[in-house]
């Protein structure tokens, strides 16, 4: 059978335009359902149904040759049967076949022997993760298991940790108070979206498509999503209240701040970097390596201590990010490399769980000044040119280009940071002590190379001696991609709580020596940059 089906209400469009026959097509609809449903009660055996079950059209399709195809909802003595759905099949109002999947007519006593509360109980257990909203929606028959029972059915929306994020149907067995099933209501459908974004130009990201608009949330990247916490501090109620981002065209921003919308798509652009970065580069699944993205927070205000609140930061809060909206001196702080910089802290959480004090601090610091360098060069944007320099394109103002919060190939030039090791370095603050790890990153992947715009004749008047701490100007140099590849390993695979600068050499000889064996020249690239920054 070749038959051409077409839903009613397409036709029922056509022939408006022709007769204003919208009450006929109508009443032609209400009618085929009419008489399906007299044939549902002429025919208990064929649809599995009990003299109390009632039936409910709520889709009719009418192919070319006038056969009819009704699909209704069951249910029995008032209460929903889920999985009791049928479609009835006729021709001219003679009844063909039905199909179904209810497999009996027996259906059970409706004396509940738990309470809706014991079933929203049961169900916020199994959810597993934070709950925004958690209600029962009264008694069903539960009809999709061997036998029908009498179940509580409980919705519950939230972020599971079971099943990210999510929009739950459960089904509590009103007897027993087990749940007997839930599936997740919140279907994603990646839709490629435009991010007009402050920093970066136009970007492409990746959105959920729903019914009416899109959702920043990305679905090709574990569901990680992007709210507004509408400028309020950080506290956990704030940011439990803040939104998540909404459009109705999947065109987010203005490339302005007056849109705040706009970071949105920085924030996102960022985050889908990093993510395709870990993936891409060294097979990392996300910041906690198990498919899950996480929420970025825009437009708050970060507790920095003291009961302080501010704008002119960053952070990574140990389960999701946080992006401040700058001020007089900064934009937001939403450009790639201080992205990278924050889930790093994520990854370090993750892995080597390098301790936030002392050199394991300067390490932690350090880590994420290297992989937040890494991913600006994985995403090599034209606009944000990949280089050693943190968050220079957060400054308002920076006509050269070579104003940072921190340059990686001479830590010093920010005023506080350290170049060399020395025996004090762990009692600087962990964002200067960091300067060694990054000196001897920026040594190993590039060797003494003075970058543009820092050689004779700068303000910064840099050379290859000045780059060394050991006067050796051929130490490291092994490129990127292998330097990248061995702090990973050492990070992932050797470091740990305290790990301080010395065994972070030895760790990424670790690294180096499992990678490219002892004899090769990544190996003596490793230990040649320690030496260059005075860690032996
Ligand atoms: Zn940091």
């Amino acid at each position: 059978m070749s038959l051409k089906p077409y839903v009613l209400s397409l036709s029922i469009a056509a022939a408006l335009t022709v007769a204003g026959g919208a009450q006929a097509a109508r009443f032609d609809h209400l009618a085929i359902a009419g008489v399906a449903k007299g044939l549902a009660k002429q025919q208990p055996a064929a649809l599995q149904a009990d003299s109390d079950d009632a039936f409910e059209a709520t889709d009719v399709i009418v192919d070319p040759d006038g056969t009819e195809h009704v699909r209704m909802q069951r249910s029995y003595r008032g209460l929903p049967v889920i999985g009791g759905d049928v479609v009835v099949h006729s021709n001219n109002g003679r009844f063909r076949e039905a199909s179904l999947t209810l497999r009996g007519r027996g259906r059970p006593s409706l004396s509940p022997r738990t309470t809706a509360d014991e079933a929203q109980l049961a169900a916020g257990k199994d959810f597993n993760g934070e709950i925004e909203s958690i209600e029962s929606r009264g008694l069903v028959i539960y009809a999709r298991g061997a036998k029908p029972v009498l179940a509580y059915e409980v919705n519950v929306q939230g972020a599971s940790d079971t099943f990210g994020t999510a929009n739950m149907r459960y089904f509590v067995d009103a007897s027993s108070g087990k749940v007997l099933d839930r599936w997740n209501l919140f279907q994603t459908i990646a839709a490629n979206g435009t991010g007009k974004s402050l920093l970066v130009g136009n970007v492409g990201i990746v959105t959920n498509s729903v019914s009416g608009g899109y959702q920043m949330i990305d679905p090709s990247r574990g569901n990680g999503s992007v709210y507004d916490a509408q400028g309020k501090n950080d506290t956990s109620a704030n940011l439990r209240n803040a939104t998540l981002f909404t459009d109705t065209d999947n065109t987010w921003g203005n490339n302005a701040e007056s849109d705040r919308a706009t970071v949105a798509g920085d924030i996102a652009y960022g985050v889908s970097k990093t993510w395709d970065y870990y993936k891409n580069v060294h097979g990392r699944n996300g910041i906690f390596n198990d498919g899950k993205g996480v929420k970025s927070y825009a437009h708050v205000k970060i507790n920095v201590g003291g009961g302080t609140y501010t704008s002119n930061n960053a952070a990574w809060n140990g389960s999701a990010m946080e992006y401040g909206d700058g001020g007089t001196t900064w934009f937001p702080l939403v450009a790639v490399d201080v992205a990278g910089h924050e889930m790093s802290h994520g990854v370090t959480q993750a892995t080597a769980g390098l301790a936030y004090s002392g050199e394991s601090g300067g390490l932690n610091e350090a880590n994420s000044d290297i992989f937040g360098t890494m991913v600006e060069y994985y995403a090599n944007n034209g606009t944000d040119a990949p280089d050693y320099l943190i968050g220079e394109k957060i400054y308002r103002s920076n006509p050269n280009g070579t104003t940072a919060l921190r340059y990686m190939f001479k830590p010093s030039l920010d005023g506080a940071s350290a170049d060399c090791w020395s025996s004090s370095v762990g009692s600087l603050n962990v964002h200067y002590s960091s300067g060694v790890g990054n000196h001897f990153f920026y040594l190993l992947a590039e060797g003494a190379v003075v970058p543009a715009g820092f050689g004779a004749g700068s303000s910064a008047n840099l050379t290859a001696a000045k780059l060394v701490c050991n006067g050796n100007t051929a130490a490291g140099g092994i490129g990127r991609d292998a330097a990248q590849k061995i702090w990973y390993r050492a990070l992932t695979v050797y470091m740990t709580s305290n790990t301080n600068y010395a065994a972070a050499r030895t760790a990424t000889l670790k690294a180096a020596a499992d990678l490219y064996g002892t004899t090769s020249t990544q190996y003596a690239g490793v230990a040649s940059a320690w030496s260059a920054v005075s860690v032996n």
